[in-house]
């Protein structure tokens, strides 16, 4: 029998999940190999069409689709101006994202 697209859809995010957190386990050691776990997630996500799940969206660069580990590949700075919020820095390709502190804590607890 073939599997239901929910079916289907269960797996590929699984998957997707176990990548990234590989891709977590070696950035290290192996920054290419994260690299490429991260790539092969978003083709899941691609395919599938299944979201990447948000704490980790944020820790992809929207530009050069890399993982943006503070202190590693970004730079993170907290800034007062206005509204309290997160600069990240991709430190490979210099995008820069911000991210509302008030959205943070709405969004990932
Ligand atoms: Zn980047």
């Amino acid at each position: 029998m073939k599997a239901g697209k929910a079916e289907v859809k269960r797996i590929a995010r699984e998957r997707i999940s176990i990548l990234l957190n590989q891709a977590l386990k070696v950035y290290r050691d192996y920054p290419w190999l994260a690299d490429r776990y991260v790539d092969l997630a978003r083709r899941l996500s691609m395919r599938y069409k299944v979201r990447i799940p948000k704490p980790w969206r944020l820790l992809i660069c929207r530009k050069c689709k890399r993982l943006m580990i503070p202190g590693f590949s970004a730079r993170v700075r907290v800034r007062q101006r206005r509204e309290p919020h997160i600069v990240f820095t991709c430190l490979r390709c210099g995008r820069v994202k911000r991210i509302l502190l008030r959205r943070v804590g709405k969004g990932l607890t």
